[in-house]
């Protein structure tokens, strides 16, 4: 079963063409980084335009990419239903809509952080990940620690009371005055931060954590701890580079020592309910950092000497926004004919535990 997904939730334009067998046919994703990066962030009216710009484009690529035609060889239409911005999500559905009723195919509406936490299972090269499984979805927009129990029920153990971990990276990023790299902001900090400073980094105590004990996370502390560092420096004189990396790094050092404590106290939760789990899925776009993931994996090995939990990321290019991901979350759903209306309406505001 051929299936072609759009997605336009955020500031990517992508198309995709994935089979049921698992096979990527094509992988297309078209970023507006340099029209962002302007204004430091995402800026509705121009992602909406870049989207009605590039949507065709993305789609003509991906059919080109796979050697497909349309008419014969797709058999599913997908697209991203919710969540996400309202103008940019609507380029995408009526392109799906369109392309789907006027070639009489069934068409799937899916949720973007089921598309996010599913992905590892396209993409385990071993064994893939069993329900119940942990997923932790750390992205531009949303930061949250599920158990999932199938593909279509996903438990909320922990979410941000704040901001989302991405947004922190991306104003901490802002602050530093980085030049975004492909994958964004989070993505220039991570590289900052592995750079070897001229001369040694001053010492700056690690960044407190909120909300220990608590199944819950925050992250604007995080990133006002650090602004109130940079202030600080700047107040002294220029702020030096050797500076700027030793507080990069805190912060990085930080966010991830916050994730490893509501993991574990995640974990401690499932074992009291005696759920077994074995797979650990980390997914979204921060989860394509590099220490992150050495780090969590030193935390499991490190708390957990009689248990070996499964640590499952996919690969970093597939972590962050594409339309792989809406093409495989789509699949099971295609598989039983559980498709949707070609009336079916967008959800902007979506909690993934109404699936
Ligand atoms: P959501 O999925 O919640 O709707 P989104 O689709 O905008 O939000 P993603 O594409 O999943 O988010 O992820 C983008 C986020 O990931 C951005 O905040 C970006 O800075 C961050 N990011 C990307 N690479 C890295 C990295 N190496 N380290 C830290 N953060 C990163
Ligand atoms: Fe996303």
């Amino acid at each position: 079963f051929n299936v072609l997904a759009i997605e336009s939730s955020a500031d990517d334009t992508c198309a995709a063409i994935v089979d049921s067998a698992k096979k990527i046919h094509a992988n297309v994703v078209i970023k507006q980084h340099n029209i962002h990066e302007e204004y430091g962030g995402i800026y509705p009216m121009s992602a909406i335009g870049c989207h009605q710009q590039n949507m065709p484009y993305a789609i003509r690529q991906a059919l080109a990419q796979s050697g497909m035609n349309i008419v014969h060889d797709i058999d599913g239409i997908a697209f991203t239903r919710g969540p996400g911005m309202p103008g940019c999500l609507s380029v995408g559905m009526n392109a799906a809509k369109s392309l789907a009723s006027a070639l009489d195919k069934p068409l799937v509406g899916v949720h973007h952080m089921q598309g996010h936490a599913l992905i590892s299972i396209l993409t385990a090269d071993r064994e893939e990940p069993k329900y119940p499984f942990i997923s932790l979805l750390i992205s531009g927009g949303h930061t949250l620690l599920l158990l999932a129990t199938s593909a279509n029920s996903f438990q909320t153990l922990a979410t941000t009371r704040d901001e989302s971990i991405g947004r922190s990276f991306d104003k901490v990023s802002k602050l530093l005055e980085l030049k975004w790299t492909d994958l964004g902001p989070g993505d220039a900090l991570e590289k900052f931060c592995e750079e070897a400073p001229e001369i040694k980094c001053p010492i700056i105590p690690p960044f407190p954590s909120p909300l220990v004990g608590q199944l819950a996370f925050s992250f604007s502390a995080f990133h006002s701890h650090a602004k109130a560092l940079i202030s600080e420096q700047k107040q002294h004189g220029d702020l030096q580079l050797s500076t700027k990396k030793a507080i990069a790094r805190a912060f990085q050092t930080g966010v991830v020592a916050h994730l490893e404590e509501k993991l574990i106290l995640g974990l401690a939760w499932c074992k009291e309910r005696n759920i077994s789990v074995r797979d650990i899925v980390v997914s979204g776009g921060v989860a394509s950092n590099m220490f992150l993931r050495r780090r969590l994996q030193g935390c499991l090995i490190e708390c957990y000497r009689d248990v070996t939990y499964n640590l499952v990321f996919p690969p970093p290019d597939l972590c962050t926004d594409n339309a792989v991901m809406i093409a495989w979350a789509s699949m099971h759903r295609f598989l039983t004919n559980d498709t949707d209306p070609y009336s079916i309406e967008l959800r902007p505001k979506w909690n993934i535990e109404e699936l």
